[in-house]
């Protein structure tokens, strides 16, 4: 099988998994998180900046790197892989979250979503077929079905019909994948209703995916609704396949998130938090362009060995982002995607010894959380 889970160890006294997801490009090991490449680069890092946070799989979006450069250029510059210069697993989305936050949808079709490009003005005609297509032309290691995304607060019967739609889209989806060296991960819809999302599941779960993903959370609903949707859903799911939040989120919610039984992460936080000149640590959070960090010669975060810690101190770095100088946005995302894979690899150390309690208690403590 060429891609294959491996569970290592559940928890004790949470859902919490220890896994190794393997892949055509190598292994990640879960729970996991992946750094966010949107437009065929994770913004302001070299790939070699981003292999060295720890990052074993990263992802990329097919909504904007299939309006730009196009799926046929990709496929002639070699694939993500050879753009990336990435050896390691790539993951892609299906372009249905970003499609579904646009205005300008002309048109939801049991068929597809009909949009306008934001690049050129030309009409797409997004249909599940043509979503894979360009995943398949990508080359990416894990293909996500598209599946109808809504806003939400939204009316129950329009949640519903946008998730049995999904299924639908995700069969269909399934049904037209031709390449044995990608895998297929369904998404589990449903809006904040338990029921719909526990049917949902259900439903997907007799389809043979590699992987499963909890989609259209971190919309705007409360941490608490999050966890709650996400500890409904991942009983439903079949314990030897991987399981993916999409786009989820701050480290405590990663953290809760895997008490509830998920495996794989991705999110823009580290990295566009950084940009932004915000930083996460175990001080808690840093706002480097603050005044107290004027002449401070310590480091971001002293616990941390990467290349900004060991390097730079919070004086310049505060500099750096006053200038404007490219340098500190990148010196940040660097750090913040290195400190993401330290609470994940904690995490993961935790499982196995059966102390990811503690292990929460005490990051919550360090972030200044209350418990
Ligand atoms: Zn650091």
């Amino acid at each position: 099988m060429t891609f294959r889970f491996e569970l290592h160890h559940t928890g004790a006294q949470t859902g919490a998994r220890r896994g190794t997801f393997q892949t055509p490009h190598g292994p990640v090991e879960t729970p996991g998180f992946m750094p966010v490449g949107t437009q065929g680069t994770v913004k302001g890092l070299t790939i070699d900046q981003v292999k060295s946070t720890g990052a074993q799989m990263i992802l990329g979006n097919t909504y904007h790197l299939g309006l730009r450069p196009g799926p046929d250029i990709v496929r002639a510059l070699g694939g993500l892989h050879a753009m990336f210069a990435w050896d390691g697993p790539i993951l892609t989305d299906s372009g249905g979250f970003q499609v579904f936050s646009l205005k300008d949808i002309s048109k939801i079709s049991e068929q597809s979503v009909v949009f306008r490009s934001h690049i050129d003005g030309s009409i797409i005609d997004l249909t599940p077929e043509y979503s894979i297509e360009i995943q398949e032309a990508l080359g990416s290691d894990v293909a996500m079905v598209l599946d109808h995304v809504v806003a939400l607060p939204a009316p129950n019967e329009e949640v519903q019909e946008a998730m049995e739609r999904s299924i639908r889209w995700a069969s269909r989806c399934l049904e037209h994948a031709s390449r044995a060296d990608q895998a297929k991960f369904a998404i589990v819809q449903g809006g904040l209703d338990t029921e719909l999302r526990v049917q949902c599941a259900r439903e997907l779960a007799t389809m043979d995916f590699e992987g499963f993903a909890v989609g259209g959370l971190s919309v705007g609903e409360t941490p608490e609704e999050m966890y709650r949707i996400t500890g409904a859903t991942t009983p439903e799911l079949p314990v030897d396949r991987p399981r993916y939040l999409m786009g989820v989120g701050r480290p405590i919610d990663l953290l809760e998130s895997v008490v509830r039984g998920i495996d794989l992460f991705d999110c823009v936080m580290p990295t566009r938090n950084g940009r932004n000149g915000f930083a996460f640590t175990d001080q808690g959070a840093v706002k480097i362009r603050n005044a107290v960090h004027k002449t401070d010669r310590s480091p971001l975060d002293p616990t941390c060995d990467c290349f900004t810690c060991t390097r730079h101190s919070r004086g310049y770095l505060r500099h750096l982002f006053n200038a404007g100088e490219m340098l500190g946005p990148s010196l940040l995302s660097l750090h913040n995607l290195h400190y993401y894979q330290r609470v994940m690899a904690g995490a993961r150390a935790a499982i196995e010894t059966d102390t990811l309690t503690e292990y929460i208690v005490e990051k919550k403590r360090l972030w200044g959380m209350p418990q």
